[in-house]
């Protein structure tokens, strides 16, 4: 059997089972944003990490290094995000390869500070190696958050209304120019600067993680289409979207209609949006959308409700049922 069979969630299920046994009840391990690991009474620490690697995850020539500098930083912060939490302390591991100039690192870490004194985090620590032919980077990040205020992947619960915190699919159609290398427009460039540096909402984290009426928060970094699969898994329940609500950009739907994209699908599956995914019990949706938009001037975007039919995830548009091909990015399916 390949990993290209099981895919890489399949992967992670297959290891992460014997590691979840016998995990003290308080703390969180695989499976959410971030780990979850009570620090006193009333306050927990959380741990999350990812990677970057090159080729995979970014294009040398077409990415800047302060923004693969931001970039690199910015993904984990959203999983602090996604928690509800406030992160405080950043560990950086550089696979190196020998032909990049002391400049490009230099730039790179530029990135890397400048957002890291946007939201006042540390970085503590790390490693740094030789890599013979792709640069790697991989960012652990810690953060803190008051255990009342945790937000759980597992907590939807039925009837409630699912809601993303930005628009979607602009950082898929910006990585759509670049791999198709198509002539790229100033539309086009704006579309590929969200790919490229994407902002975490740390903000509009925190602030949901203290609502009451938000029950399951995660972050949107391989689509609505995997990660509301993920939510689902977790919290035992269906989810039906309506695509006819999702929120698009006028990039987006510009750049679509010129190169006949479907923007639903990059909307659902172009992934690495980066904005927050959450359920909402109904009876608060009024005053939290409403909250929402006085706080932030931007709009908390319902795209969908939490469904009995357990395991399922439904898209409809215009209210029939839209089925797609395939959707959310998984690194070892073929796409
Ligand atoms: P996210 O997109 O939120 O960063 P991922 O989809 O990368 O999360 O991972 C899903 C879950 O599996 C997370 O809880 C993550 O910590 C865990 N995970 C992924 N890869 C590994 C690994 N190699 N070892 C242990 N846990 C892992
Ligand atoms: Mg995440």
């Amino acid at each position: 059997m390949k990993l290209s069979d099981i895919g890489e969630f399949g992967l992670i299920d297959r290891f992460s089972k014997d590691f979840l046994k016998n995990l003290p009840k308080d703390i969180t391990g695989i499976g959410d944003d971030a780990a979850v690991i009570p620090w006193n009474q009333k306050q927990s620490l959380l741990v999350t990490t990812d990677m970057l690697i090159e080729e995979s995850h970014f294009i040398k020539s077409t990415i800047s290094p302060e923004e693969l500098g931001h970039k690199s930083l910015a993904v984990n912060l959203s999983d602090i995000a996604a928690m509800g939490g406030t992160p405080t302390f950043a560990f950086l591991s550089l696979g190196l390869t020998p032909d990049l100039t002391v400049e490009w690192v230099d730039r790179f870490f530029k990135g890397f500070q400048s957002l890291a004194e946007k939201y006042s985090v540390r970085l503590l620590g790390g490693d740094t190696t030789k890599s013979k032919e792709s640069i790697i980077i991989n960012v652990t990040v810690l953060g803190n958050i008051q255990n009342k205020h945790i937000k759980f992947r597992s907590n939807a619960s039925l009837g409630d209304l699912v809601c993303v915190t930005g628009k979607l699919g602009d950082s898929g159609a910006g990585l759509k120019f670049l791999l198709e290398q198509k002539p790229l427009s100033q539309t086009a460039k704006r579309l590929i600067r969200h790919h490229h540096q994407p902002e975490p909402h740390i903000s509009e984290g925190q602030w949901l993680g203290r609502k009451s009426g938000v029950h399951a928060m995660m972050d949107i970094s391989d689509g609505i289409g995997s990660d509301a699969k993920h939510l689902i898994k977790s919290s035992e329940c269906g989810i039906d979207i309506y695509l006819d609500r999702l929120p698009l950009s006028e990039d987006l739907k510009s750049v679509c209609a010129t190169h006949k994209w479907n923007a639903y699908k990059l909307a659902s599956s172009g992934g690495e949006d980066y904005c927050l995914l959450l359920t909402v019990d109904p009876k608060a949706f009024a005053k939290l959308s409403a909250d929402f938009l006085a706080t932030f001037h931007r709009p908390l975007f319902m795209i969908g409700e939490v469904t009995g039919n357990i395991g399922i995830l439904n898209y409809s548009l215009h209210e029939k049922p839209y089925t797609f091909e395939n959707s959310g990015w998984d690194h070892f399916k073929k796409h």
